[in-house]
């Protein structure tokens, strides 16, 4: 099947984290240097509090003032250092959905397709599509409240995939889901953004979710606690 939501896709190029290192006052939380392939999933391990969600935030572009940070990140060529958030075309998924809950389940997919898909129409057969493609047929209408925990996470990721993001982000976005839904989203998750050809970068403290993604593996925070 040709996927819909990959037919608003643009090229894909790897993404570069070049030399970054994050500190915290006088704690240096992290130095990571690596290059993701398109279609790659690169896994950052660490407990909780070594400073994975710090990194995301860091490649998201929207990390707190508190942190100093050397290093570039880069797509293809293009360095994204200083570029806003909203500019970045990341795709970030989280541990919570975080679905708006004034807008129906298709209203959410819809507000992520891009502006230059234009008309509600076509908008409209787009999410349509985009929910049928995780077994969400028919649920457009529905308000997310009333939706399961597999089922929202699944809407979740549809509405970063129809944005057209040229990477992804996930914050440990399996670690609420209970075992046999989070075996399912993972396969889903990592299926598509393979599919679709984007880099990717999961931060978890789950060996689990590091073994599923199947790529390198990188640790940060083990030398902490000593
Ligand atoms: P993880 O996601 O691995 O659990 P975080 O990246 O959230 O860890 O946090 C790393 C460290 O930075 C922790 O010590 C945390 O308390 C601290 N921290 C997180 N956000 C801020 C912030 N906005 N200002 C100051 N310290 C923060
Ligand atoms: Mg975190």
């Amino acid at each position: 099947m040709q996927e819909i939501t990959g037919s608003i896709l643009t090229k894909t190029r790897p993404l570069m984290l070049s030399d970054v290192t994050i500190r915290l006052g006088s704690r240096m939380l992290l130095a990571v240097s690596a290059k993701v392939m398109p279609g790659e999933v690169l896994t950052i391990m660490g407990p909780s509090g070594s400073g994975k969600s710090t990194l995301l935030a860091f490649a998201g572009g929207f990390l707190d003032r508190a942190f100093e940070v050397s290093g570039r990140l880069l797509i293809g060529t293009k360095d994204l250092t200083e570029t806003p958030a909203n500019q970045r075309h990341a795709g970030i998924l989280f541990q919570d959905p975080l679905l708006f809950p004034h807008l129906s389940v298709g209203g959410n997919v819809a507000f992520a397709i891009p502006p230059a898909v234009k008309g509600g129409k076509a908008r409209r057969a787009l999410a349509e599509a985009a929910l049928k493609e995780v077994g969400l047929g028919g649920f457009f209408d529905r308000d997310p409240d009333t939706l399961s925990g597999g089922q929202k996470a699944r809407v979740a990721l549809q509405r970063v995939l129809v944005s057209a993001p040229e990477f992804l982000l996930l914050d440990e976005p399996f670690s609420k889901l209970d075992a046999p839904l989070r075996r399912q989203m993972r396969e889903l998750v990592f299926s598509k953004a393979k599919a679709a050809g984007l880099p990717t970068i999961l931060v978890t403290h789950d060996g689990a979710d590091a073994q599923a993604a199947g790529g390198r593996v990188i640790e940060i925070g083990i030398e902490e606690k000593a």
